[in-house]
């Protein structure tokens, strides 16, 4: 083998692709139902996008970006997420003008140089939906529902969804200084990784992993605890209405996500079927982000969720799968005259809207019985000079094995 995919990127063969395209079709239909409409951003933007809004010192933008130098020597970068470029798009083409609320969705491949492990990988692909023009909780959990929806309709349980408030710019800050302080008492037995956050991002050193850090942060103040009366009126709305439609959820004050723009509400959606990536979508509000990328304020919350990751808990739910079903007709011909026959009427029947098949390998009739059966096509119609001079054939059902004489030049009532 000369050549190998990159480490971290993943082919998705032909007998996985009928799951991704059932899944896409499914997130399409809620989108829809939700009145998102779908947007599609390029690949790659300005390096300096990524960095204002998910944050400087966050781990995407320190150490996980594919940056590169283009050859005029413009700084450019695979995007690592969706919000960015939505946003971007949103404020050059003057959507936040033409509607008052604009609800947009995409799906497609994202890129992070993590340490490649089951369930994260450095290109992935990722659903996700933005609302902006809005501070109204209602939206806050219409956002939550919708990848809730998604899994719904594929059959995914259990899952587990987790709430959080992190504030906003008149509550943090003081609530940042306490953290800090109280961090300072414990800072020798944090592990180096929270350590590094205590001053940049201290909030992080509460969503660590590490059992130590847990242990020694347990009587640290929690943002939750510290909001103002707009953020607490706020989160305790969209605690109601999540209530209202009855979706299970839990609040864990320790839940921050790995992305700055967040205030108010955090979420995440984790499913047990998978390791210690369990975190299957998480999104939150982000009032301020509009206008830190030099839009008028606007208000605005959203959610992205992995794809390869949900394709892992159907496998192992074993959630059924809309696969791609085999053709409706092969035609197995056995001479050079059927063969020139056969191939264009199969032209012509797809032409008229039916998926047909036919031999291209000269194969012997029992071999092309056998290429239709695996193929799981539905009727076979085998041709040779007697069926051409007769003008009938005989068309075998591939299920019940039922066959019937058919007038060649009405094979189509036949099939319908
Ligand atoms: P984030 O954009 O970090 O909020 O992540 C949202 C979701 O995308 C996560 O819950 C995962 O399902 C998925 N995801 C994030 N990073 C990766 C990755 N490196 N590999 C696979 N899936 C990922």
């Amino acid at each position: 083998m000369k050549f190998r995919s990159i480490k971290g990127t993943k082919d998705i063969l032909p007998e996985e692709t009928g799951r991704w395209q059932h899944v896409e079709k499914v997130v399409r239909s809620v989108m829809g139902r939700s009145n998102y409409r779908e947007i599609r951003t390029p690949i790659f933007e300005e390096t300096a996008l990524f960095a204002r809004s998910i944050g400087e010192l966050t781990d995407i933008v320190t150490k996980e970006m594919y940056t590169f130098a283009d050859r005029s020597g413009d700084s450019l970068t695979l995007k690592p997420e969706g919000t960015a470029s939505v946003l971007r798009a949103a404020l050059q083409h003057n959507l936040t003008e033409q509607a008052p609320l604009l609800k947009l969705y995409y799906q497609g491949p994202m890129f992070r140089q993590e340490r490649p492990q089951a369930g994260r990988l450095r290109q992935f692909h990722q659903f996700g939906a933005e609302a902006l023009g809005s501070p109204s909780p209602q939206l806050d959990v219409e956002i939550i529902l919708l990848p809730l929806h998604v899994y719904r309709e594929l059959g995914v349980r259990p899952l587990t969804l987790v709430i959080n408030s992190v504030g906003c710019e008149k509550c943090r800050p003081a609530y940042r200084e306490q953290l800090i302080a109280m961090l300072m008492t414990v800072y020798d037995q944090l592990s180096p990784e929270s350590q590094a956050r205590v001053k940049q991002n201290p909030l992080r050193v509460l969503d660590s992993k590490d059992d130590q850090d847990r242990k020694v942060t347990q009587t640290a103040p929690l943002i939750k605890d510290h909001l103002c009366m707009e953020c607490k009126t706020h989160f305790d709305h969209v605690q109601s209405l999540l209530h209202a439609t009855g979706a299970p959820f839990t609040v864990d004050g320790r839940l921050v996500r790995g992305l700055d723009y967040y205030t108010k509400t955090a979420f995440e959606i984790t499913s047990s079927a998978l390791g210690s990536q369990d975190a299957l979508a998480g999104g939150g509000r982000y009032d301020l982000l509009v206008e830190e990328l030099g839009g008028k304020s606007t208000p605005g919350v959203g959610f992205a969720a992995g794809l390869e990751r949900l394709m892992i808990v159907l496998e192992k739910t074993g959630a059924p799968v809309d696969d791609q079903r085999g053709p409706d007709l092969f035609i197995a011909a056995v001479d050079e005259a059927s063969r020139r026959w056969a191939f264009t009427r199969t032209e012509e029947l797809r032409r008229k809207g039916f998926a047909v098949e036919t031999d291209f390998l000269q194969r012997s009739l029992k071999s092309q019985m056998r290429e239709a059966n695996r193929q799981r096509a539905r009727w076979v119609l085998v041709i040779g000079e007697k069926e051409l001079k007769a003008g009938t054939a005989q068309l075998k059902n591939m299920l019940g094995g039922e066959e019937r004489t058919v007038t060649l030049n009405d094979l189509e009532s036949a099939l319908a």
